[in-house]
């Protein structure tokens, strides 16, 4: 039986649940858990009425920590959202005290499946999941630059007219202000995008990336559709077992600290990140971006 569950249903994990309805992901129960048991509730019976037109059928209701014991994903949307001027790191306090105590009932579960994580700050939280959970790092997946990769697809994709399926470019390092695109290894088909780009559109581009969580926050007050989408991904890449390259937040020795890279994602979570052979300047801008993980993370007293 395959079966998620969603802590946490406001916009993020609520996009996550509708696009895994409207795409027929291939599980048999889908449960949703809130701090808010009525919205939980209101949020599941409004989904399993979709199930009528849906690709696929599956259970769809409102839960507790003690159905995490026999999921395959547990992921966690909970948590502080972004005000207006706010960044991802602003939410750290808060988050932290939201995830203690979500983990400590998922565990009291006995769950044994894979964390995904989605809260922000992210690479934060999805380090503080695989610490205070105990699992080995591979169990434990943060979705990363996976938005932000996708934003850049779209974006040269709606420059050069190429589907942004055709565009194989990565964002890497935090989930954040520090992020980069490491230009080089942004190829559009064979061929690297920096052949058909101009330096000021790919400027235009790497801050766009960068900022367009502000921008959408700044109008509609969040960001949700995106990172359903990114979640979904994520999910069918562990459900179908797919060895999929994605830019996961995923843990590394070295640096004792989750960021972002291009990781291949099957039904063991992370199987392996991928050596990427960067220019001298992109080493740097990784370098910078590990450092404000790690800055971020002593904020909390996690070294
Ligand atoms: P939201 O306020 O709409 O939803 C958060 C939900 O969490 C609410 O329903 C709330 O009741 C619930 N919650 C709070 N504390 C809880 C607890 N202890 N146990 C269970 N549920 C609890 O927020 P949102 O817009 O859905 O954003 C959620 C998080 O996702 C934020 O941290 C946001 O910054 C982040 N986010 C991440 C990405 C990404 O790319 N990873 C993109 C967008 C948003």
């Amino acid at each position: 039986m395959k079966k998620i569950i969603i802590i946490g249903c406001g916009n993020v994990g609520m996009s996550y649940a509708y696009a895994m309805v409207i795409n027929g992901v291939g599980i048999d129960e889908l449960v949703l858990i809130d701090i808010n048991k009525e919205k939980a509730e209101g949020e599941a019976l409004d989904l399993s009425h979709a199930m009528s037109y849906a690709p696929k059928n599956f259970k769809c209701y409102s839960g507790d920590y003690s159905d995490c014991k026999d999921a395959t994903i547990v992921c966690i949307c909970a948590g502080k959202n972004q005000d207006v001027g706010e960044t991802r790191t602003d939410l750290i306090h808060k988050n932290y005290d939201v995830f203690k105590s979500i983990i400590s009932n998922v565990k009291k579960s006995g769950f044994d499946g894979i964390y995904l994580v989605a809260t922000n700050p992210l690479d934060i939280m999805t380090d503080i999941t695989y610490r205070l959970s105990g699992f080995t790092p591979n169990k434990v997946i943060g979705s990363g630059t996976t938005l932000d990769s996708a934003r850049l697809r779209y974006l040269i994709g709606n420059i050069t007219n190429i589907n942004p399926k055709s565009i194989h470019g990565y964002v890497m390092g935090e989930h954040g202000d520090s992020e980069f695109i490491p230009w080089d290894n942004v190829m559009i088909g064979l061929e690297k995008a920096n052949k058909f780009l101009t330096k000021k559109q790919m400027e235009e581009i790497s801050n766009e990336v960068c900022n367009s969580a502000y921008e959408i926050i700044k109008k509609k007050g969040n960001t949700s559709y995106g990172i359903g989408m990114s979640l979904l991904k994520i999910t069918n890449a562990i459900l179908n077992n797919e060895n999929a390259i994605i830019t996961v937040s995923a843990y590394n020795k070295e640096h004792d600290c989750y960021f972002s890279k291009p990781s291949i994602v099957n039904k063991t979570g992370i199987k392996k990140s991928l050596f990427i052979t960067l220019s001298t300047e992109d080493e740097r801008k990784l370098a910078q971006s590990i450092e404000q993980i790690k800055k971020n993370k002593l904020q909390i007293g996690i070294k």
